[in-house]
C-alpha cells in the first residue's frame, strides 16, 4: 500500500519544573493512503503527543528529542521532525495536508465569530477559491456533512448549534482544503451514543468519498473497532501491541491488551456483576517504573524479569508486533 505517514523510534520531551520527561519513548507506526490507524490506551499513554508532534505543534515546553517523521506530501517527502518551526512546508502541513478535529468543539470555534465565518477563514486559507464564493462553498460543507438548513446556519454561532451539529461543522472545516489525513482526537466522547455513530458514519463516507487517511485516537475500543483498520495499542509512551484490527480484536496478546478489552461491560453480563476495571493507575512520567513499565499492574507479571528487563517489540504474526516476555 501507498505510504502517507512513516515515523520511526520518535522520542518527545517535555521540560517541566519537576525536571525533563519523556512522554513519547521510541515509538513507530505507518499510515498509508485511505486507511484509518487507530491509536488507544487511557489518558496519559501519549496517544495525543504523539499526533501533535506529527504536526509540529507541541507547546513551548515540548520537543522531538530523537526519530523521524517522514510524510509523503504531493509536493514530495520530507522529514516533519528535521522542519525549523519557519519551514514553509509547515504551512502545507497544517489544514491543507492535514487537519485535527479535537473532543470539544465548542473550544475550538471562537464564541464570537459564526461558524460561517470561521470556515470561510479555513477556506481562505487553505485554498483557492475567490472571496465571492467562499460563503457558497461553506454552505456546501456545511450540507456534506449533514446539517439540516446550512443556509441559516452558517450564519449562527457555535452555542447556537447542538454538540453533534458544532461537531459536523468542525468535520466542514477540517474538509474545506480536501486534507490527505485527519487526525480526530477522541471525536465523539462528548456525545450521546447515537449522536456519536452517526458522527462515526459520516466520517466513513467522507474518508471514502475524500479518499482520506484517518488517525482516530480513542480511549473506547467500541469505536476502535467500529472505525480502523488497524490499531496500536500505547501504555506509557510506548506502543505495546500493533496489529490489523480484526486480528487484535480475536487475539490479543499483550496483557494490557487483554486487560482493557476485559474492562468493557457487556450487554450479556450477568445482573449483578461486578464491573472490570484494572488495578492502579497510569504512574505518573517522573515515576516510570523499571523493567516493563505495565509490571505494577500486570497480574501475569514474572518476578525478577518483568520489573527489570524492558521488553522489545517482537513480531507474533505478521503485521501483529507485541512487546512482552509471555511472548
Ligand atoms: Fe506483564 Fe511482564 Fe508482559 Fe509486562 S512483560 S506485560 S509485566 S507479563
Amino acid at each position: 500500500m501507498e505510504k502517507l505517514v512513516e515515523i520511526r523510534d520518535l522520542v518527545v520531551r517535555f521540560r517541566t519544573d519537576e525536571g525533563i520527561v519523556s512522554a513519547v519513548n521510541g515509538i513507530s507506526y505507518d499510515i498509508n493512503v485511505g486507511e484509518t490507524l487507530g491509536i488507544v490506551g487511557e489518558s496519559g499513554c501519549g496517544k495525543s503527543v504523539s499526533s501533535n508532534a506529527l504536526m509540529r505543534i507541541l507547546p513551548e515546553n515540548g520537543w522531538i528529542e530523537s526519530g523521524s517523521i517522514l510524510y509523503h506530501s504531493q509536493k514530495g517527502t520530507f522529514d516533519v521532525a528535521r522542519l525549523s518551526p519557519r519551514d514553509k512546508r509547515l504551512e502545507l502541513l497544517h489544514g491543507k495536508e492535514i487537519a485535527m478535529i479535537f473532543q470539544e468543539p465548542m473550544t475550538s470555534f471562537c464564541p464570537v465569530y459564526t461558524i460561517g465565518n470561521q470556515i470561510m477563514e479555513a477556506i481562505r486559507l487553505h485554498t483557492d477559491i475567490p472571496k465571492s464564493e467562499q460563503k457558497g462553498y461553506a454552505v456546501e460543507l456545511l450540507r456534506k456533512v449533514r446539517i439540516a438548513k446550512p443556509e441559516q446556519r452558517v450564519d449562527e454561532y457555535p452555542y447556537q448549534l447542538s454538540g453533534g451539529m458544532r461537531q459536523r461543522a468542525m468535520i466542514a472545516m477540517a474538509l474545506a482544503s480536501h486534507p490527505r489525513l485527519l487526525i480526530a482526537d477522541e471525536p465523539t466522547t462528548s456525545l450521546d451514543v447515537t449522536v456519536q455513530a452517526q458522527i462515526l458514519n459520516l466520517m466513513k463516507d467522507l474518508q471514502q468519498e475524500y479518499g482520506m487517511s484517518i488517525m482516530m485516537i480513542n480511549h473506547n475500543f467500541g469505536v476502535i473497532a467500529e472505525t480502523t483498520d488497524k490499531v496500536a495499542v500505547m501504555y506509557l509512551g510506548r506502543i505495546v501491541e500493533m496489529a490489523d484490527t480484526a486480528e487484535l480484536l480475536q487475539n490479543p496478546l499483550h496483557p494490557y491488551t487483554s486487560d482493557l478489552f476485559r474492562s468493557i461491560p457487556q450487554v450479556t453480563d450477568a445482573r449483578g456483576k461486578k464491573l472490570e476495571y484494572i488495578h492502579g493507575n497510569v504512574p505518573d512520567a517522573y515515576s516510570i517504573p523499571a523493567g516493563c513499565p505495565y509490571h505494577p499492574r500486570c497480574s501475569r507479571a514474572q518476578k525478577g524479569l518483568c520489573d527489570r528487563v524492558m521488553p522489545q517489540p517482537r513480531e507474533a504474526a505478521p503485521g501483529h508486533t507485541v512487546s512482552c516476555h509471555l511472548l
